[in-house]
């Protein structure tokens, strides 16, 4: 009964499916880590499963590539039907955090430039609504940004007076070598083609320039643990790095990996509890009761479950 259901979800959506090869090697040899389980699809529309805080819990089917260990969802919705996703809608609950955002991000800066040693041009690639600029500009940063959903960029530009720009980093046409950092805050993991955006990212460095990333290890500790319960196995992120995975990557991409190390984020107690109900409905509420009675909603909490920070450098000459 659970496979017809199954299957015939596949069949009637096998157009909006795409079969990949891994983006790190491009071998189509993998073995499955999870198999899918399109049975608890609750049918969204890609808008809601794309936004920034989508919390859909992971019913694609998860593989790791027989001869790098690149782990990915695959079969997968088409690339371009992920983008459209991204790209409407509005998003309330993710700049909720915004006053978090900007405390945890005024740390992020202060720590890029013991790497970066200047505050001169700084790109944040899906910058959202901008919170990280915001911050940077603070501490006298020229900033830009992309971001592929309209709501947010007009979002961030109205509160911070930022130029974000609408669309994908491949959009903007960003002159070559013009940027000293490049940031990618929680993004990588969703974009379709990860090889090709680190690609773009090299281009866009200078020569010595740094590139900065934030991604789930799949690796970690805390992912080790839950399991497949682990909060951020969700059906938005397309790619689980781990810290041999992402190196080898930033690598090929001509970086040389100066720093990587966990990195701890801060949101409200309130929306923790509301972001766990995807994981346990019971936790979720519980906690978020007990936090509204104690009138502790509002208040900041540093949580890590498994968020890594890379600092990477550009090497002179082309990545392959
Ligand atoms: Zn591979």
């Amino acid at each position: 009964m659970l496979l017809l259901s199954t299957d015939s979800r596949m069949d009637k959506n096998k157009k909006n499916f795409e079969e990949i090869s891994c983006d790190l090697c491009g071998s189509d040899k993998y073995s499955i880590v999870y198999g899918a389980e399109y049975e608890k699809e609750k049918d969204p529309e890609l808008v809601d499963k794309f936004r920034a805080s989508g919390d859909e819990l992971l019913i694609d089917q998860l593989v790791k590539c027989s001869r790098c260990g690149l782990i990915y969802i695959n079969p997968r919705i088409k690339s371009d039907l992920i983008v459209g996703g991204y790209s409407e809608g509005s998003d309330e609950t993710f700049v909720s955090q915004a006053d978090a955002r900007e405390l945890t991000f005024h740390g992020s800066i202060k720590e890029i430039e013991k790497y970066s040693q200047t505050n001169g041009k700084i790109l944040d690639v899906g910058t959202a609504a901008g919170s990280f600029l915001a911050a940077a500009k603070k501490r006298g940063w020229e900033v830009y940004g992309c971001e592929p959903n309209k709501w947010l960029v007009e979002w961030g530009n109205k509160r911070y007076g930022l130029s974000l720009k609408s669309g994908t980093l491949f959009d903007q046409k960003y002159e070559e070598g013009f940027f000293d950092v490049v940031s990618l805050w929680d993004v990588i993991e969703h974009t379709p083609n990860p090889s090709e955006v680190l690609r773009e990212c090299n281009k866009i460095i200078r020569t010595g320039g740094i590139l900065v990333i934030n991604y789930p290890d799949i690796d970690s500790l805390v992912s080790r643990a839950m399991g497949r319960k682990w909060l951020f196995l969700n059906s938005v992120h397309l790619y689980y790095f781990t810290k041999r995975t992402m190196t080898e990557m930033l690598k090929k991409q001509n970086f040389e990996v100066i720093k990587i190390k966990p990195y701890f984020q801060k949101l409200e107690m309130g929306y923790l509890f509301f972001r766990g109900e995807s994981v346990s409905k019971i936790i979720g509420k519980t906690g978020g009761t007990i936090a509204k009675a104690l009138k502790m909603e509002k208040r900041l909490v540093p949580y890590w479950l498994g968020q890594t920070f890379v600092v990477a450098r550009k090497k002179s000459g082309v990545g392959k």
